[in-house]
């Protein structure tokens, strides 16, 4: 039996990839400051932490891993990462996590280890025009990424690189792209725009407004769990050690994601356009690399997973706003 520890297991990717590595038989140690929010975690044996501490590090990857997944990270969507309150603690906890997640790895000698980085990497000066963001994997540089989050995973990205050239460690790195779905963080303030945006749609009465942060005309691509997981596991059995963008290539604005989630919980309501924390003006994934290394790209349409999501959130809602 394969034996894999998942780092950030109570988060929302973390807990869903734990629950897929157990459908593929796997042994699974989790990790993570919490427990997952909205479910039990599966994993065989959960300790909980905190990973920017090196001997709790060592403790856990001692016990000896075929395949570490290291998804723990100070983490929030627009309105945690990019009002510039959280940079010094986003900086520090998730490189400090990295480093001592790094040479622990190098230290018991774990199997492949997965890296989740971000599209957040990506220079700011290519994503200006929102209909034609550039993020191909060769444009990161010169750097300039948007956030202090972007810059500590393209820190982290190169000390990854750096283990596996001196220390032949087998990397493989994701630059995800605004990945969501059920069991994911909907409400307090580190929610991303898919799920405020649920939230927001699920409250709607008639004569309501739906508020959207800017004028709404800011692009993005986003991708459903289940496509995210394949896109990891399909990297990992591959040679190919990435950098490589995990996400869909299906750009909407934020207008149009608010209407789509709309049309699918049947409702009718305005847009309201407030002021507020942002990020780029424009991003897709760009997905020839990962065509091109794995054969594979997700293909599935957003309003697939945006209906899932959507049907779950609105239940949450239910529940919370009844109690
Ligand atoms: P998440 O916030 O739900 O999960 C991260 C987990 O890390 C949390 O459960 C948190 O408690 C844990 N964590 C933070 N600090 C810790 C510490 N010191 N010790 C132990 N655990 C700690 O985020 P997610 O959406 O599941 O993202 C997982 C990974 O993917 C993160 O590294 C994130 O940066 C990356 N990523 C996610 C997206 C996305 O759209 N969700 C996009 C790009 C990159």
């Amino acid at each position: 039996m394969k034996k894999a520890l998942v780092c950030g297991a109570g988060g929302f990717i973390g807990n869903h990839l734990v629950n897929a590595l157990k459908l593929k038989g796997y042994w699974t140690t989790g990790v993570d400051l919490k427990l997952p929010e909205f479910s039990t975690s599966c994993a065989d044996e959960f300790v909980q932490g905190d990973l920017t501490d090196p001997i709790l590090c060592n403790e856990v990857v001692g016990k000896g891993f075929d395949e570490v997944y290291q998804l723990a990270a100070d983490m929030g969507g627009a309105g945690f990462i990019f009002t510039g309150e959280n940079d010094a603690a986003i900086l520090h906890n998730s490189a400090s996590i990295n480093l001592n997640i790094l040479e622990a790895c190098r230290i018991h000698r774990a199997g492949k280890v997965f890296f989740s980085s971000s599209a957040c990497i990506y220079p700011d000066y290519n994503q200006l025009d929102p209909n034609n963001p550039k993020c191909s994997e060769d444009s990161v540089y010169p750097a300039q990424p948007d956030s202090e989050y972007g810059w500590e995973k393209l820190f982290s990205e190169r000390v990854y690189l750096a283990y596996k050239k001196q220390y032949d460690l087998q990397v493989r790195i994701a630059r995800f792209h605004n990945i969501f779905g059920e069991l994911g963080c909907w409400e307090g303030g580190r929610e991303k725009a898919p799920a405020a945006l649920c939230r927001k749609v699920a409250r709607c009465q008639p004569g309501d407004q739906i508020e959207i942060w800017g004028d709404g005309l800011q692009t993005r691509s986003f991708l459903y769990i289940g496509e995210c997981l394949e896109g990891i596991f399909r990297l990992m059995e591959s040679d190919f050690c990435g950098p490589v963008n995990i996400g869909s290539e299906e750009m909407v604005t934020i207008n149009e994601l608010a209407g789509r989630i709309l049309s699918i919980a049947e409702k009718e309501a305005d847009l309201r356009h407030l002021p507020g924390p942002l990020g780029v003006r424009g991003r897709n994934s760009d997905n020839a690399l990962i065509k091109q290394t794995l054969g594979w790209s997700p293909n599935q349409s957003l309003d697939i997973g945006l209906a899932k999501t959507y049907h779950w959130i609105a239940d949450q809602v239910k529940k919370k706003d009844q109690q």
